[in-house]
């Protein structure tokens, strides 16, 4: 075979490679000082209950705040996820989360229940629910407090991994839920097969609701009212339209968030929220 062909290949690959190359080196090399420098901060996204829109609870999701630019997630967890340090940030804003709820409490706001994105890559390797259960001691934290979003589980290992974890968990209290549920391929399995406290629909499912095809009412529907008689919470994500809204409430659908409600706040303004919740 001719190796001319390789030439422009060459040439068109690689600057492109090199590029994300040098960003993940860097990302590895510069975390453990980003982190020390607490260049890692957490917003609060609330969570309201449809009915009232009253808020009844919040997400935690993380910032890299880096030279004053604000670094979104997508542009660094799935690096972290790949050289493994992921595991060490969940930890870190799982302890910022109970810090700021001890702070919370202390000062006698009524707090609500905070939700914690833990990746599934590093569930079972560093004895992840028994560190989670010592850090809610160390801050005092009732089990009430607290919930983990898990993405679903790519394959048969993943998925008996995750059932230990969930396992552990629920056995002392604290609630799991599914994120981003729908965009994998195991659904229906873990609906049978893992005892979750809730589900949350994602995002891609809540846009359908706008511009349907025939099916997309209906499986949405018919989505929400399976969980509800499963007796899990149903939660929608990325709720941005009174239209949505409407919908998901006619149907059964307790919780959301979304910009219609709040964006992600940081933590000063999400402590207005907490303050100024009584209407
Ligand atoms: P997620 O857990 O599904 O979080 C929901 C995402 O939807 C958040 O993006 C949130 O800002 C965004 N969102 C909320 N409401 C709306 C809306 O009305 N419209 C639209 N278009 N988007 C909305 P964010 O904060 O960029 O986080 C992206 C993902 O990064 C999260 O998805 C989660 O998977 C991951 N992530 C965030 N924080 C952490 C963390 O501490 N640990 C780990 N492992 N992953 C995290
Ligand atoms: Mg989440
Ligand atoms: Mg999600
Ligand atoms: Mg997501």
């Amino acid at each position: 075979q001719s190796r001319e062909p390789d030439k422009p290949l060459h040439v068109r690959f690689r600057p492109e490679m090199r590029k994300r190359e040098v960003g993940r080196k860097e990302l590895s090399v510069v975390f453990p000082g980003a982190l020390k420098n607490e260049e890692f901060v957490v917003y609060y996204q609330p969570k309201v209950k449809l009915e009232d829109r009253s808020l009844c609870g919040a997400e935690a999701l993380v910032r890299w705040q880096r030279n004053g630019i604000v670094v979104p997630p997508e542009q660094f967890v799935p690096v972290l996820e790949r050289d493994g340090s992921i595991h060490t940030l969940d930890f870190y804003v799982f302890e910022r989360i109970c810090r700021d709820q001890a702070d919370w409490r202390s000062r006698g706001l009524e707090p609500v229940k905070i939700s914690a994105n833990f990746s599934r890559q590093h569930l079972m390797d560093h004895d992840c629910a028994s560190h989670i259960l010592r850090i809610m001691e160390k801050y005092d934290i009732p089990a009430g407090l607290v919930e983990i979003e898990l993405t679903e589980p790519s394959g048969m290992e993943d998925f008996s991994r995750m059932k230990d974890f969930v396992g552990e968990l629920t056995k002392n209290g604290i609630a799991v839920s599914i994120d981003d549920f729908g965009t994998g391929y195991s659904s229906l399995n873990i609906l049978k097969n893992l005892r979750v406290n809730g589900i949350k629909l994602d995002c891609s499912f809540v846009k359908t609701i706008e511009q349907p095809r025939p099916s997309d009412h209906i499986v949405l529907k018919n989505v929400i009212s399976l969980i509800n008689d499963l007796g899990m919470d149903v939660i929608a994500e990325g709720v941005e339209t009174e239209n949505q809204a409407e919908f998901l409430v006619a149907n059964g659908c307790g919780m959301a968030q979304g910009h219609l409600f709040d964006k992600p706040l940081p933590h000063d303004l999400f402590e207005e929220r907490l303050e100024n919740r009584k209407e």
